[in-house]
């Protein structure tokens, strides 16, 4: 198919949330080239009906009842799902090429399955999904031909070098993380952190859920889960590098000793552009890189010793079974209820270790036991009421 003809039929879950935002910036500014046939939203009803206007024949799923009575009363009528049943709906909509899920957490992941199951394609936001439930993600994927298009920034970036590649020249993925906020904190500044410091994130701006992840450095422990599972590369040729800029989004190395990098503005819509227009390139909304106003890029080693979020990603994602999906659930239990208040923020930590050692593991696991496990870990995390 020629660029100037491709025109690709979206549905966006988790419309309303930060790479929904970027997802329609991207819709707007491509308008020629991108449709919007459906749309979800738990939180934010104002918004989705906003959303809803903007795009009049876009199918629409509320988070519950009263918030599609709602939304379709204000719409004249308009048909408006509900719920996980809604979200089944519009993930298997006959009249829709991809399904870009940006869910946060894991509740993308049945909708995801089912719109693989369907043959679409999936453009991937929600890591969670891939680290709780990577293999199954990608069986189905391949059953059908269905292609998995990485929005992460890291994920995106590692795509583009990848383009057209031998894997098996592959050496090493380089995921390039910023630190966060707390890149230069001791260990007394990070048992004093409140939910407000480590919501502030230096260089994106991202839902409360990622923030805090990145926060931890968990978000770059899921991404090198995400990344084994997206590339079928083992962990121990995925690495972590700090770069506090966030301008190359990750790197590949390969075993001539060449590492290709992306660069780009630190803006989502461009991986979520390129997701949506693969492999095809438009101008878009995006801002283009001033290099020389940037001056420099830097790099530093991860403190593992402060952050033990890597290690812990490492063991999970190298022993597999289970361990992925406790590390994943036990950690979102975690962040609630550190923005909560009823955690500190080492507890998230702890928290997501004492449930890897204590949940017990399945080495081969079905989707009922994943989903099990899941339950099990986000149990393990207590933190008095
Ligand atoms: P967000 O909190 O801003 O938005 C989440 C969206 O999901 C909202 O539309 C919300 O209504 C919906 N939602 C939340 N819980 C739901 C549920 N249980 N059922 C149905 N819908 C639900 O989150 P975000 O920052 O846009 O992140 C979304 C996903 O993308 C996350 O998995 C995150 O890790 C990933 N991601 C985000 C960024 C970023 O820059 N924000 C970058 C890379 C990856
Ligand atoms: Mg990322």
């Amino acid at each position: 198919m020629s660029p100037e003809i491709i025109r690709r039929r979206v549905v966006v879950l988790g419309a309303t949330g930060s790479i929904g935002g970027c997802t329609m910036r991207v819709a707007r500014a491509l308008s020629e080239k991108i449709e919007i046939v459906g749309l979800s939203g738990r939180h934010n009803k104002n918004l989705l009906l906003e959303l809803a206007q903007e795009f009049p024949s876009a199918h629409l799923c509320a988070g519950d009842e009263t918030s599609s009575a709602w939304l379709s009363s204000q719409l004249g009528g308009r048909h408006v799902l509900q719920g996980d049943s809604g979200l089944l709906e519009l993930a298997s909509l006959p009249s829709s090429d991809v399904v870009l899920v940006a869910i946060v957490g894991t509740a993308g992941l049945k909708p995801s399955l089912r719109a693989l199951e369907c043959g679409k394609d999936l453009a991937v936001a929600s890591k969670e999904i891939l680290v709780m439930a990577g293999e199954e993600v990608m069986r189905v994927a391949r059953h059908t031909g269905s292609r998995i298009l990485p929005v992460d920034s890291e994920h995106n970036a590692i795509f583009q070098c990848l383009e057209g590649r031998d894997h098996s020249t592959v050496k090493r993925l380089i995921l390039t993380c910023s630190g966060g906020p707390f890149r230069q904190a001791t260990a007394a500044d990070l048992r004093a952190v409140t939910p407000e410091q480590a919501l502030r994130h230096p260089t994106w701006e991202m839902g409360r859920k990622i923030s805090i992840d990145s926060a931890t450095l968990f978000n770059k422990g899921l991404e090198m889960i995400e990344a084994k599972w997206l590339f079928g590369i083992p962990m121990e040729k995925i690495d972590v590098v700090i770069h506090p800029q966030s301008i190359i989004h990750s790197m590949v190395e390969f075993v001539d000793g060449s590492i290709l990098a992306q660069l780009s503005s630190t803006d989502m819509a461009l991986p979520v552009q390129f997701a949506l227009t693969y492999p095809y390139r438009f101008e878009g909304p995006c801002e283009p890189l001033d290099l020389a106003a940037l001056g420099r890029l830097d790099f530093e080693k991860p403190r593992s010793d402060l952050f033990p979020s890597l290690d812990l990603a490492r063991r999970a994602g190298s022993v597999g079974g289970t361990l992925p999906a406790v590390l994943n659930a036990a950690n979102e239990a975690a962040v609630d209820a550190f923005l909560a208040g009823k955690l500190s923020f080492p507890g998230i930590w702890e928290s997501v270790a004492r449930a890897m050692d204590e949940v017990p593991f399945v080495e081969h696991p079905t989707l009922e036991e994943l989903i099990a496990a899941d339950l099990a870990a986000r149990a393990a995390v207590s933190y008095g009421d």
